[in-house]
């Protein structure tokens, strides 16, 4: 048996496109959802679940076709592209072989672990999913206050400054990024 030395690591080898290990296992993670993007199981789901939204006419008096479907969560309809086809249990990670057979096992699921997501709810599930993986249970509302505090560091200068001043920061807080981010860090943890 070869010695898992440094030149018996494929990310380190000649032609390699990856710059560590960690690369190496995100590309292939990516190649596999690319794969699932095409699940039949999956699109079956999908054929299934979604239903006839009103479309309006083509210029011919012809019908217009077009998909939408549920939110399991909020269970408003959707048009399809506003839409994920979401895993109830996630995916998650795979950072090593030992790990990829249960990740495949999860990637390519039964038909019942498949909903309907409104992009809204989708982003607020990932958002817990990331947190179960890093350890933090974390429940649906303190994810959706997660969510906005995430869009309110990524906010522009000029709205995140206007939502400050609501929020009762002074000039000093808002001075420059290292000052907004320790503001916003402390507000996050008071206010929520
Ligand atoms: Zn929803």
């Amino acid at each position: 048996m070869k010695e898992n030395t440094k030149e018996n690591d494929v990310w380190n080898q000649k032609g390699s496109i990856w710059k560590s290990e960690s690369a190496y296992w995100n590309w292939i993670r990516g190649q596999l959802r690319r794969a699932s993007s095409r699940y039949p199981i999956k699109n079956a789901f999908i054929r299934d679940n979604r239903h006839r939204l009103d479309g309006g006419y083509y210029k011919n008096g012809k019908k217009k076709t077009m998909w939408g479907g549920v939110c399991n969560e909020c269970s408003g309809s959707f048009k399809m592209k506003e839409l994920a086809v979401d895993h109830i249990e996630p995916a998650g990670s795979m950072n090593s072989p030992d790990q990829l057979e249960a990740y495949i096992t999860r990637l390519f699921c039964s038909y019942d672990n498949f909903q309907f997501l409104c992009t809204t709810c989708h982003e607020i599930k990932t958002y817990q999913d990331i947190q179960k993986i890093r350890g933090v249970v974390i429940d649906k509302n303190d994810a959706v206050r997660g969510k906005a505090h995430a869009a309110m560091v990524k906010l522009k200068v000029t709205p995140l400054k206007k939502i400050m001043t609501q929020k009762g920061a002074t000039e000093e807080n808002m001075k420059n990024k290292a000052h907004r981010d320790a503001w916003l860090k402390a507000f996050h943890n008071i206010w929520w």
